[in-house]
């Protein structure tokens, strides 16, 4: 047993130059960065809607839901910034198998790292040129950070490397928002101490390097409900959960507390019809404390062309192969019912 070192790979510059972001597309998402920003510093009182499929494993339907996204945007746009997911490293949830397309741009065949990469690039590279909205992506691996920061306009570390020192490292040096999910566990203090760690600067080993990050004060929480010791999914979006986090928040020396509420995974069990619920519940826990206004500045939603999911191997278009996801029609209405509550 060992590791077989099969190729190197192409440097982060080598892909960025085959396959650049145009300078007009780059001022549009230096903008896009500054109101996020905004939202989450609390300079703009607008709300965050990540929303898109669990798994961007396929390009025109991922393109095409991205697009369908701009539109409502427009609609939306004094109300909500919308921001497509468009995860690229979603593996299934055991790790065995797919492992999304970053490693294997098909689903049917073998991982390939380096056609992976570029799939990656083009995909985001794609969906923004067509629709003018930077995507968030989910840093499972955060060596991969480099191929496309230059397109992100948000990043999420997720549950199961929230506790992990490289990944807390790495978002220290993340130039966008980027939100550290509750670990499966569900404890708080764990996620906190992960924002803690992303907001301060580091020294450490990163991709051959010895390198320095600054710290990312945009660095805030995602809760995404829990699994108990017993294997049963515990939410953490209602009123007590919010309070509890803004109370453990202040106990903290952190900058700009901010909190995401993910309406799928833990939360819904992955129901993902609740998903409409569990946000207007949110909604409504806004309008009615001021404290939980001003912590929670969005919401993330797994959302696709499809309702559901299916089997790789089924070939249903824009019908999500890892988590269940909102279908279209309901995911729009349900974007236009958070901008009139928000
Ligand atoms: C996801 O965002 O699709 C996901 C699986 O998140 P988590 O890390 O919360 O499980
Ligand atoms: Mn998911």
């Amino acid at each position: 047993m060992s590791f077989t070192y099969l190729r190197p790979l192409p440097t982060p510059d080598e892909i960025k130059t085959e396959y650049p972001l145009s300078e007009r597309l780059t001022a549009i998402k230096r903008e896009r960065d500054a109101q996020i920003s905004n939202i989450i510093t609390g300079k703009d009182g607008r709300f965050l809607v990540i929303i898109g499929p669990c798994s961007a494993d396929s390009e025109d339907p991922v393109c095409e839901y991205v697009s369908r996204l701009a539109k409502v945007q427009e609609k939306v746009k004094d109300s909500l910034i919308l921001i497509p997911r468009i995860y690229t490293n979603k593996p299934r949830t055991t790790g065995e198998g797919y492992k999304g397309i970053a490693s294997q741009p098909d689903p049917e065949k073998a991982p390939d790292m380096i056609a992976g990469l570029i799939s990656m690039r083009k995909m985001q590279l794609r969906a923004i040129a067509e629709s003018e909205l930077t995507p968030a992506d989910e840093m499972l691996y955060p060596e991969n950070w480099e191929y496309i920061r230059d397109l992100l306009s948000y990043v999420a570390i997720g549950a199961r490397s929230v506790e992990d020192q490289q990944h807390r490292l790495t978002a220290s040096g993340f130039d966008v928002a980027s939100g550290m999910k509750n670990p499966t566990s569900g404890d708080f203090s764990v996620m906190l101490n992960s924002v803690y760690a992303a907001q301060h600067p580091h020294r450490f080993t990163f991709r051959g390097y010895e390198v320095d990050t600054s710290g990312n004060k945009l660095t805030h929480v995602i809760l995404r409900g829990a699994v108990s010791k017993h294997g049963n999914t515990v939410q953490n979006y209602h009123y007590e959960d919010i309070m509890r986090l803004i109370d453990m928040y202040d106990r903290m020396e952190l900058v700009n507390p901010a909190a995401i509420i993910d309406a799928n995974h833990s939360n819904s069990g992955k129901r993902y019809e609740e998903q409409v619920r569990i946000v207007k519940e949110l909604m409504h826990n806004r309008q009615i404390s001021p404290d939980i206004r001003s912590m929670v500045k969005g919401v993330m939603i797994e959302s696709y062309l499809e309702p559901g999911c299916q089997k790789i191997g089924e070939h249903v278009y824009g019908k999500s192969i890892t988590d269940p996801c909102l279908g279209w029609e309901e995911s729009e209405q349900l974007i236009y019912d958070i901008a009139e509550t928000c």
